[in-house]
């Protein structure tokens, strides 16, 4: 699995004396979208190791992990179930609409119950309801995750000294915290406000995955233009730009907010002059369809 890289010509750059690619997670797969095929992957694997038939998992309704995982469940042969936090809207939008061609089956529960989503007894009382099933938490992070997103770094072909990502549940950037090793210097940038709590939830993921923890990662955290999945208009015109100038069509849930972030940075000479950046897409343009019509703006 390998996604190319792509170097952007800009004149901020130039000014900036920095050279930036970005890594092509979204062109991965068309439908199984960037970090979320790299969290699944190790995960099919062990699901199909364990002789499951069936992947159990958890997401808002316009997650980009269920329509990744109703795509993975039909390609590689599991009945896939997706435990949707509130109620059920219909016509299903984009994003459940897809899951459910894809044969997911939904059920919805109650954003009280779904805080709940980890809870050993209530995942027990699922699997009584729909049948056993290889769990996968919310966003689907775990450390087969984690091992999935190390595979990002891997074999990279260009010598870079920084690298930047966005940031959900902390799982694809303790996966490239982990691959590089204390090699780099490594940015997240949370897509929710209060990010802060992330550092922790990365440092616990490396730590349990490489037994050690790594000092060159640090988290960006104004970024967030007001919290998750809320946007403004300055966001929406940069991704038109960048689109419009790069060819590359970003979300505006993570990827618009860490490139916003990141050519902020680049602008306030941030970066020492030479600095080799690399910028991961991770995908996720599924959930473009459905925000355009949920905040009726073009993306
Ligand atoms: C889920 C997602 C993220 C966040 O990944 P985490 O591992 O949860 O931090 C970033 N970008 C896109 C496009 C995503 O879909």
């Amino acid at each position: 699995m390998k996604a190319p890289l792509q170097k952007l010509e800009d004149g901020l750059l130039q000014e900036q004396g920095v050279t930036l690619w970005v890594k092509r997670e979204d062109l991965l797969h068309p439908q199984i979208s960037g970090n979320k095929w790299r969290k699944l992957k190790y995960n099919l694997q062990e699901a199909g190791q364990q002789g499951h038939h069936s992947l159990l998992t958890f997401g808002g309704a316009y997650s980009n992990h269920i329509a990744a995982t109703a795509a993975a469940g039909k390609e590689y042969g599991f009945h896939t179930i997706g435990i949707i936090r509130g109620e059920e809207h219909l016509p299903l939008n984009p994003t459940l609409s897809f899951a459910t061609s894809c044969g997911m089956q939904l059920h919805y529960i109650s954003r009280e119950e779904y805080r709940h989503k980890s809870d050993p007894a209530f995942l027990d009382e699922l699997q009584e309801k729909y049948g056993k099933a290889y769990l996968l938490p919310e966003g689907g992070t775990n450390l087969l995750a984690v091992k999935g997103c190390t595979e990002i770094v891997a074999d990279m072909p260009v010598a870079f000294s920084h690298i930047c990502c966005a940031m959900g549940t902390g799982g694809t950037l303790a996966g490239i915290v982990a691959g590089l090793a204390g090699d780099k210097a490594i940015l997240g940038f949370p897509a929710l406000k209060g990010g802060d709590f992330l550092r922790q939830e990365v440092e616990e993921l490396v730590q349990a995955y490489c037994g050690k923890s790594y000092s060159n990662w640090q988290l960006v955290t104004q970024y967030h233009f007001g919290g998750y999945a809320k946007v403004k208009p300055e966001l929406l015109h940069f991704m038109q730009q960048f689109k419009e100038q790069h060819h590359i069509q970003l979300e505006p849930i993570y990827t618009g907010k860490m490139m916003y972030g990141l050519f902020d940075l680049i602008r306030q000479g941030h970066f020492p002059r030479g600095s080799r950046i690399v910028a991961v897409h991770t995908g996720g343009l599924q959930g473009n369809a459905g925000f355009a019509q949920r905040l009726g703006v073009q993306v």
